[in-house]
């Protein structure tokens, strides 16, 4: 096919929801005031779609610190961390990162992206097996695509199906990894991290869990979901990223298995793309200083979390399966959910939309992610948005929205 074709066939499969209002793809903000708050076209904006669950990106300290480090180590390394591009820095993130987790060793990578594809392509090789979450991160399903690991899907949360995939392979030990997410970005349910370490402890198999919407936001310390459940010691490889809770970009993976340095030398996302800037890597050490420090910030994202999924489910939403930070509101179909995604953006919220292919079970979402940082007014401002809109649409009905005027 010609690249041409290729550039008909795209916009002819995206100009149906193009056509019902905005392109969800380009959408651009005016400026960001705060973490909760922007000016889209010309209009203040509540932001329910960022992922900033502890509202890290505009915190003083973060901030001071990435200023200092700009006027002390200049704007970029402008190289990869195997060439010109690691700098003590880099090594301090490093321990830091580490000794958050109460593990030996870090790694650390440009993207949270990049970690996974990093991490689990090295990790797993030609003769390994790869057993992976069906409804896993795009970035997951990536990685299976640049390892050469047989690749093994298990049903979405299911440890049954693991441990029946798990015992009709042979194999030796230690050739098999088991990936899982903690909190599942798109439906905000968590896994069943206890029976999942049972299942990797009777097939002698290794685990890694992709902390990235778990890390600041679960667990008594905000190690996330593995340290919630209780399987820290059985947690192989934990990556996760610097772009949610954190508040910065980049990504990592820990554990105690040594042989993690293999990644400096093998990994090629690790290896071949420039390494995380100073002003970056500063404000990632200070946000986790704070994540440790105030656990006052996880309860009053959990409390905001709770207000905003009870209040859409007493309108009449159907949601995901569990109280989340991130709350997920499924809709009849895409048209439904590009229209609504529009209205509510007119009428001052902005969530995100995920819509088939990138959605499990061919769901059509409109996805909300909750912040610390949300104030009690604005989560009963969007409530009242999502009532009022929600009724005229006809997604529920109008006698419960009426409740909330
Ligand atoms: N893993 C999961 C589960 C994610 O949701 C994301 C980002 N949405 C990533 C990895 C990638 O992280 P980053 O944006 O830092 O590349």
């Amino acid at each position: 096919m010609s690249i041409e074709d290729k550039v008909m066939a795209v916009e002819k499969a995206f100009g149906a929801l193009k056509a019902l209002g905005r392109d969800p793809t380009r959408l651009e903000f005016d400026e960001v005031i705060s973490p909760t708050e922007a000016t889209l076209e010309g209009r203040r904006t509540i932001l329910l779609g960022t992922n900033n669950y502890l509202g890290m990106t505009f915190d003083a300290d973060c901030v001071a610190e990435a200023k200092a480090a700009i006027d002390r180590f200049g704007t970029g390394t402008t190289g990869s961390r195997i060439a010109n591009g690691t700098y003590e820095l880099h090594k301090s993130l490093e321990r830091r990162v580490a000794d958050f987790y109460g593990k030996k060793c870090a790694v650390v990578f440009s993207t949270g992206y990049a970690a996974n594809l990093g991490a689990i392509s090295a990790l797993a090789q030609r003769g390994d097996y790869l057993l992976i979450d069906a409804d896993s991160h795009a970035s997951i399903y990536d990685a299976c695509r640049l390892s050469d690991a047989e690749v093994i899907r298990f049903r979405h949360n299911n440890p049954d199906d693991l441990a029946k995939k798990l015992a009709r392979l042979k194999g030796k030990p230690g050739d098999k990894l088991i990936v899982t997410e903690g909190i599942y970005s798109m439906l905000g349910d968590t896994a069943p991290l206890a029976e999942i370490a049972a299942v990797k402890r009777e097939y002698g198999a290794y685990l890694m869990v992709d902390e990235a919407h778990s890390l600041g936001t679960l667990g008594e310390k905000g190690r996330g979901l593995c340290e919630q459940a209780g399987v820290e010691a059985d947690c192989d490889y934990i990556v996760g990223t610097f772009s949610k809770s954190v508040g910065t970009v980049g990504g990592f993976c820990v554990s105690d298995h040594e042989g993690v340095e293999i990644l400096r030398s093998i990994s090629r996302p690790y290896m071949f793309t420039a390494s995380l800037p100073p002003a970056v890597i500063a404000a990632a050490r200070q946000s986790f200083d704070q994540i440790e420090a105030n656990p006052q910030l996880r309860e009053q994202l959990w409390r905001n979390a709770r207000t905003f999924y009870d209040g859409l489910e007493a309108l009449g939403f159907e949601l995901g399966p569990e109280v989340s930070p991130v709350v997920a509101v499924k809709l009849s179909g895409k048209e439904v959910a590009v229209r609504f995604w529009n209205a509510l953006i007119e009428a001052g919220v902005y969530t995100n939309i995920a819509i088939p292919p990138s959605t499990p079970g061919a769901l059509s979402l409109l996805r909300s992610s909750i912040s610390a940082a949300h104030s009690r007014e604005q989560i009963a401002t969007a409530l009242d948005i999502f009532a009022q809109v929600g009724a005229e649409m006809e997604l529920i009905p109008a006698s419960k929205a009426d409740r909330r005027r």
